[in-house]
């Protein structure tokens, strides 16, 4: 049937064939390129055999012949022709990378460390086996589909080896690359493996199926043609135009049929296959609709995979019903363009011109595979397994380009933005996990994508402590805040000590110069000035102490005229420890530096809540407004009488934040959208919608929420649904 990629071992393959066959699909591709790939490699196999007597080169050859019909990228192309040469001829990644580029040597060099791992049995460690090859993929997932094409053809060679040696190959395969190739969705490669495994693991059953099937070809092949023709007539009868193929299942499907209802061949009768291809969603539906008039559906055997694709991305509707001859058939129904994501998964995905496919969708990709379902066929166990593994290893997660970080369970966006670099972590204002925003709590899991938003007007906050899980983040947030308190504390110390000064007619200058400064570090065990500062400044040395300690002041103290002075240097010290105590004022949601009491109100037109930069504006007789930083809307007047201010993290209030939702149009939107936030725990006040030109509908939402991270949760409980286009904060 079309689409369905024949895979066989070709010995007389050569490379002019292939340069044909990656100009039939890519005409542009750079041949010269392709073709030095091929030479590089034949010299450095040059007088080295395979098991069954030919030339080495044949191996490369027939493993990029399996990666055409994928239709890779030149890169993974080439480095197949070169996948063996570091490990069997001794040739440096290094010297790849010279000949040919980085990307090349990058994808060679990962299938030069999976050949290196041990994989263990199936009882010792599958989930170690899989982790390594997680974390092989996760660098770039054109590694296992160069594996998956270097496997196939040494299974499809098997023959050669001993029959020790069969058994091995063919278990590995049937226990990790058959579920690889599964999950990622390439089920062209999938099928083969499972009948080359069945094939060398029950070499018995494998070939009384092949006979009986052989047998029977001839009718078969008739019936097949009776089907298509009967499926095409009904159709036509509704004007629906398809394509209509079949062919017999596989000979491990029809094995694992046998196995699970515990029959014989003979009485299995669903063997044929049918594909019905159409031209959008709406005509598998029409399409469906008509098959079951048309013949008698076997009940309980409809599946509905459009509506709910399988974890890998297969779309498709099954079903079994009775055909002409009273025997069962399933119809597969589906548009050409699931038909191509079914038989080449992942690979369909990777754009052949560039070789730059879209990284998110390769990482979603990853994440599906580390995140079984209930869904997934014939890896329950596997998944099990990876579950146990994730719990004990800890979760990888990537950045945009793939890089991979190994952090603690139960760590957040912010540990990730930590362990890239204290920097990146410090100016952190939110990520986007697999291209969503998400809050900075959010707990990742393995294969998320992460995405670290930063901005210069951040710094880290105390409520970072009880976000973060990593040792390293926490150190690094407590040294900030620190740094950041010691600062403060030094410029009012520094500042009060010169008001004190000042009142004996003298200055920090002054002081500085005179034997004073070193008798005040002395008494009080001081290094220097600036210790002195932050001392004063925190509250825990007076500045009356500080000059009762001086020896050029110790005449003017006892002065009997400077005693109002004093008073009011004691008077100082009192407020300064005072509002050391008050620094977290209960009652404003922002603290305004330098003063209690004051009106506060956020201002309307961009309303800021907690977690925004924000700068205060006086204004007249209403007191102090709200702004975020950089709030485009501030009044021209009130340009220039800013005030410092910042979030008061004691205060504990719901802010109102309006949010508006661009959907497609659909019944019972409005709803859903509502579900999720509530579900989300977060509170809406009112809702607004409207209808939009082009069947899209435009809903506002004013929502109560803590802070930036609730309103984030937010958007991405909206953002969850498939219908929505766009949320903003308005
Ligand atoms: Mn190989």
């Amino acid at each position: 049937m079309q689409n369905q990629i024949d895979f066989s071992h070709e010995r007389e393959l050569t490379v002019d064939d292939l340069c044909r066959r990656l100009e039939a699909y890519n005409p542009e591709a750079d041949i010269e390129f392709f073709r030095k790939g091929y030479f590089f490699a034949e010299k450095a196999h040059k007088g080295q055999k395979r098991s069954s007597g030919e030339e080495y080169i044949i191996h490369p050859l027939n493993v990029v012949a399996t990666l055409l019909k994928l239709r890779m990228d030149l890169d993974t192309l080439v480095a197949g022709f070169l996948h063996d040469v570091v490990e069997d001829c001794g040739i440096l990644p290094k010297e790849i990378e010279e000949e040919f580029n980085p990307n090349v040597a990058k994808i060679v060099l990962g299938l030069t460390k999976i050949s290196k791992i041990k994989f263990k049995t199936r009882e010792e460690s599958q989930a170690e086996n899989f982790r390594k090859l997680v974390v092989a993929m996760a660098k770039d997932i054109r590694v296992i589909i160069v594996k998956l094409a270097d496997r196939m053809h040494n299974m499809r060679t098997l023959q050669y080896v001993s029959e020790e040696k069969q058994k091995k190959i063919a278990q590995e395969t049937l226990d990790i690359y058959v579920p690889l190739a599964s999950r990622l969705g390439i089920n062209s490669v999938k099928a083969e493996l499972e009948d080359l495994c069945l094939r060398f693991l029950k070499p018995d059953i494998y070939y009384r199926l092949a006979e009986k099937v052989a047998m029977k070809k001839s009718e078969r092949e008739k019936y097949i043609k009776e089907v298509i023709e009967d499926i095409h007539e009904k159709l036509l009868v509704y004007s629906l135009k398809a394509d209509v193929t079949g062919r017999p299942k596989h000979f491990y499907s029809i094995y694992k049929k046998m196995i699970a209802r515990g029959v014989d061949f003979e009485q299995i009768q669903d063997v044929l296959a049918f594909r019905v291809i159409v031209n959008n969603i709406t005509e598998c539906y029409k399409g469906l609709g008509i098959i079951h008039s048309s013949f008698t559906p076997i009940p309980g055997r409809f599946k509905d995979y459009i509506a709910i694709p399988k974890v890998n991305n297969y779309q498709s509707l099954h079903t079994t019903v009775i055909g002409p001859r009273a025997e069962r058939i399933e119809i597969q129904i589906k548009t050409d363009e699931m038909d191509e994501v079914a038989e080449r998964g992942v690979a369909a995905h990777w754009a052949y011109k560039t070789g730059n496919p879209t990284n998110g969708k390769n990482l979603a990709w990853v994440q599906e595979l580390v995140e079984f379902s209930k869904e997934s066929e014939n890896s329950s166990e596997f998944l099990s397994v990876v579950k146990t593994d994730l719990d004990i290893g800890g979760v990888f997660v990537f950045t945009p380009n793939g890089d991979v970080y190994e952090l603690k369970y139960g760590s957040t966006p912010l540990d990730f933005a930590y362990a890239i670099h204290t920097e990146i972590g410090n100016h952190c204002v939110g990520a986007k996990v697999n291209g969503k925003m998400t809050p900075l709590r959010y707990t990742l899991k393995s294969g998320d994508s992460v995405e670290i938003l930063t901005s210069k007007n951040q710094t880290p906050s105390k409520d970072w402590l009880s976000i973060v899980k990593s040792g390293r983040a926490r150190n690094k947030i407590k040294q900030w805040l620190l740094k950041l308190e010691r600062e403060k504390n030094r410029e009012v110390g520094r500042d009060v000590l010169e008001k004190t000064l000042k009142l004996f007619s003298t200055s920090i200058k002054t002081f500085k110069k005179s034997t004073d400064l070193k008798a005040v570090l002395d008494e009080f065990n001081l290094k220097n000035d600036d210790e002195l500062f932050v001392t004063i400044g925190s509250g825990s040395l007076s500045p009356d102490d500080v000059v009762a300690k001086c020896p050029s002041l110790r005449d003017a103290l006892k002065a009997e005229q400077n005693k109002e002075k004093i008073e009011e240097i004691k008077s100082y010290s009192k407020k300064l420890s005072q509002s050391a105590k008050k620094k977290a004022h209960k009652d404003n949601a922002v603290i305004v530096d330098g003063m209690d009491d004051v009106m506060v109100r956020m201002a309307r037109c961009c309303n800021p809540i907690p977690g925004d930069p924000i700068t205060g504006y006086v204004t007249r007789g209403r007191g102090i407004t709200i702004h975020t930083t950089g709030c485009n809307k501030i009044n021209e007047s009130e340009l220039g009488r800013t005030v410092g201010v910042e979030w008061n993290s004691e205060f504990n209030f719901k802010h109102p934040v309006n949010v508006r939702v661009i959907t497609h149009d659909k019944p019972g939107i409005l709803s859903q959208i509502s579900k999720n936030i509530n579900n989300a725990g977060i509170n809406i006040r009112s809702a607004m919608a409207k209808s939009l030109p082009d069947r899209k509908g435009s809903f506002i939402f004013e929502v109560e929420v803590k802070d930036y991270s609730e309103l984030l949760k937010t958007i991405s409980a909206i953002e969850a649904l498939e219908e929505v286009i766009s949320v903003n904060r308005v």
